[in-house]
């Protein structure tokens, strides 16, 4: 589903990203982890095409996303991204929030774009609330709502960056609980997190990532039992 193959960022003389490799099959979960400023969020906008990258070559489904000629559009369609800040419309409903973008992209009529929303909110948990304005909702709310939007576009690759990270702790389990029966259901996921009870659990692979380069990469197991690098040691003893 995504091959990454050498691709390096620098913003000015700084390395954002230093010849980064690595595959994700369909159906797949892996979790990226690393200090603040390794270059996760980067790689992340990267994968959508919202970043420039210097050089390397990377692929999603087989569309070679820095290629020439590349329609940005269709990637865009098939790709749904999650925000540390949930970035809704504040002035429309929940429900158009869900809508507006399988009307305009997808171009599905108004009752089926609704059918679409109304079976996600259910899905989320949150089918009160398709009449509510954002700002009216908790934040955990709001995420939720988040992930819904992006699901809307029957995307065939999920991307999280710390979906969870600005959020008050109370709220944190409900939308982890949303990503783990999205990745049981087979959804092909590429995260972002500190959680690292999350990583146990769904990850198939985590990837340790620093000055941005990958460091480590192994199953959970691998990395919370007997971790080979001492930078992944002494970030997950600061960690965990
Ligand atoms: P992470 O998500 O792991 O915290 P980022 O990918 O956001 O890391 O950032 C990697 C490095 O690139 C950091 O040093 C950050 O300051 C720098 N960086 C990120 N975006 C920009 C930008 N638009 N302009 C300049 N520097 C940036
Ligand atoms: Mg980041």
């Amino acid at each position: 589903m995504v091959e990454v193959r050498d691709v390096s960022k620098n913003f000015g003389g700084l390395k954002a990203l230093d010849r980064v490799t690595f595959d994700v099959k369909e159906g797949e979960k892996v979790v990226i982890i690393g200090p603040s400023g390794s270059g996760k969020s980067t790689l992340l906008r990267s994968l959508n095409k919202l970043e420039q990258i210097d050089t390397g070559r990377i692929l999603v489904d087989g569309i070679d996303l820095y290629g020439q000629g590349t329609d940005i559009n269709k990637l865009r369609e098939e790709v749904g991204m999650v925000f540390q800040s949930f970035n809704l419309f504040p002035h429309k409903t929940v429900l158009e929030n869900i809508t507006l973008a399988q009307c305009v992209v997808r171009q599905r009529s108004t009752a089926e774009a609704d059918e679409k929303a109304i079976g996600l909110l259910r899905k989320v948990g949150l089918e009160e609330k398709a009449g509510a304005y954002p700002a009216k909702l908790s934040g955990g709310q709001q995420q939720r709502v988040a992930i819904a939007r992006a699901l809307a576009m029957d995307p065939k690759l999920m991307l999280f960056d710390e979906p969870t990270s600005a959020l008050d702790p109370e709220m944190i389990g409900e939308v982890l609980d949303v990503m783990k029966s999205l990745a049981r259901e087979g959804m092909t996921m590429v995260v972002v997190t500190h959680e690292m009870g999350f990583a146990r659990e769904v990850a198939d692979r985590v990837i340790f990532m620093d000055a941005g380069r990958i460091v480590e990469e192994g199953t959970p197991e691998h990395f919370f039992r007997n971790p080979t690098h001492e930078r992944t040691r002494l970030f997950l003893s600061q960690i965990l």
